[in-house]
């Protein structure tokens, strides 16, 4: 078959939420003329749903709203997508494991209030640290070599932790996909700084109504469906000053400029002419991402509360933690919703597990017993919406091993003549996270705009 020629202004690759926000940048900056590219063949990227059988959808990636973010809710207000907040239930009990003992608590470590003793200056160092960071430009903080050659294992080493108060933190930072060893404190005390707004009280769940973030990537991509091209995995960019030429299997698309709004480790993937340049490369290499799968049971009512239970379950049987996510049901249902970190640790621990769904199915039920005790009656669903398989995604969350930040953070939003970065990875400051995201969709699409408005003078 002979490879149609097409030619566009502006070539985004990556339909995800970053790519999406980036294409309606550009029009919104006067820049019509875009052609989105995604390999899938669908939109959304690491924003997708799980269809129920009776109808409706779980959201298989990103779902929560973090109480720092500030674009997503804006963006979703422009698109006329509601966001609402949901106020956790109290007078339940949560579980926590320790040492695999069940432990339920109705506050954070009360049934070990001692731990607060060794947590509470684990926690004021890593307020500090995180105070002490440029939040947009890590790399440019004095000590920031020095914090990124020192694990977030080695790190907790100088605590000299009980193994029960270690269990805490490990179990807090799994969300990260990457084991202690993995992750240098620096990027796990910019992380968190930059994702999480300290609240006093707990903060309400804010979620998309509607159907989740999902509502956002199809108001989004409603009105460029015309300019999107699906199953057309990007292999090859050829740039030069006066413009690019992408090349799919099928296509050859000729443009002024390319955005790209893929994960850095995925680009490796992407031959480019001529080479990006080494620091690029390098960074490609090191920007590491961690999958995890998320899994959902549904019962007929949500069982756990008659017991004074809350849902929440923490380092429970290999799935890192369990919660009560009634709340996306038809009003009656019993929904839990389960999530696990693909961190090193528990991938090698257990390879076939991960990859195989019913035995996830199993072992979610089993950490769901173990948790709140014999389930009343027999799940009517459960569903396992598993990353670990997806070749087009990274993961769930961003960790690069120690030494990556300092030394290569400063390549990550650095553009290259006609190509433009984005991606949420690419967020000022929100690395990852659907606020970095729309950020760098919004940066980018600016950017790619004044190339081409620049050219038509
Ligand atoms: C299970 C899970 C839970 C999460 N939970 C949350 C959460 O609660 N809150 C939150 O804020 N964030 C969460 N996240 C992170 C959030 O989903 C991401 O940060 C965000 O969606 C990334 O958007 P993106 O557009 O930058 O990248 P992506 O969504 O990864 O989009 C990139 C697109 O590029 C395409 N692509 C890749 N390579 C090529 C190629 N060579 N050619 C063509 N196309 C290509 C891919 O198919 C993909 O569609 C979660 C992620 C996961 C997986």
């Amino acid at each position: 078959m002979t490879k149609q020629r097409l030619q566009t202004d502006v070539v985004v690759l990556g339909a995800g939420l970053s790519g999406l926000t980036a294409a309606r940048s550009l029009q919104q900056h006067g820049v019509e003329d875009v052609l989105i590219v995604d390999a899938r063949d669908r939109v959304g990227g690491r924003i997708t749903t799980v269809p129920r059988p009776g109808g409706g959808t779980f959201e298989a990636g990103a779902e929560f709203i973090e109480a720092a973010f500030v674009e997503v809710p804006a963006l979703a207000a422009e698109l006329g997508v509601e966001i609402v907040s949901v106020d956790p239930v109290t007078g339940l009990q949560d579980v926590r494991f320790s040492g695999g003992e069940r432990l339920l608590e109705a506050e954070p470590l009360a049934a070990q209030p001692e731990l607060m003793d060794e947590l509470g200056p684990v926690y004021e160092a890593l307020a500090e640290i995180a105070a002490s960071l440029d939040p947009v430009h890590p790399w440019e903080t004095p000590t920031a070599r020095d914090l990124d050659r020192i694990t977030l294992a080695a790190w907790l080493d100088g605590f000299e932790l009980s193994p029960a108060a270690r269990e805490v933190l490990e179990t807090d930072y799994s969300f990260l996909a990457a084991s202690p060893e993995e992750v240098s404190i620096l990027y796990v005390a910019w992380f968190g700084s930059i994702s999480h707004a300290e609240t006093e009280e707990p903060a309400p769940m804010r979620l998309v109504a509607g159907g989740g973030p999902s509502a956002i990537i199809a108001a989004l991509a409603g009105p460029l469906s015309e300019r999107t091209l699906l199953d057309s995995p990007v292999l090859s960019v050829e740039h030069g000053d006066d413009g690019v030429t992408v090349h799919t299997a099928d296509h050859t698309i000729d443009a002024r400029a390319v955005v790209i709004a893929v994960h850095p480790n995925l680009l490796q993937r992407v031959s480019f002419t001529p080479t990006l340049p080494p620091a690029r490369r390098r960074l490609q290499q090191r920007w590491l991402g961690g999958p995890g799968a998320k899994l959902f049971a549904v019962y007929p009512t949500p069982w756990w509360r008659e017991r004074g239970l809350s849902g929440t379950a923490t380092n429970t049987l290999g799935i890192a933690s369990i919660m009560d996510m009634s709340v996306v049901g038809d009003g009656t249902e019993g929904i839990l919703a389960g999530q696990i970190a693909g961190t090193s640790e528990a991938i090698v621990a257990d390879t076939d597990l991960l990859a195989d769904d019913e035995r996830l199915k199993d072992a979610f039920r089993e950490a769901i017993v173990a948790a709140f005790g014999e389930e009343p009656e027999e799940p009517t669903e459960v569903h396992v919406a598993s990353w670990f398989n997806d070749v087009w995604s990274p993961g769930c969350a961003t960790a690069p091993p120690p030494g990556a930040v300092s030394l290569l953070g400063p390549v990550l939003r650095q553009d290259i003549g006609r190509i433009v970065f984005a991606g949420a990875e690419t967020g000022e400051p929100f690395c990852d996270w659907m606020e970095g995201a729309v950020l760098a969709g919004r940066r980018a699409g600016h950017a790619a705009a004044r190339l081409v408005l620049r050219d038509a003078r």
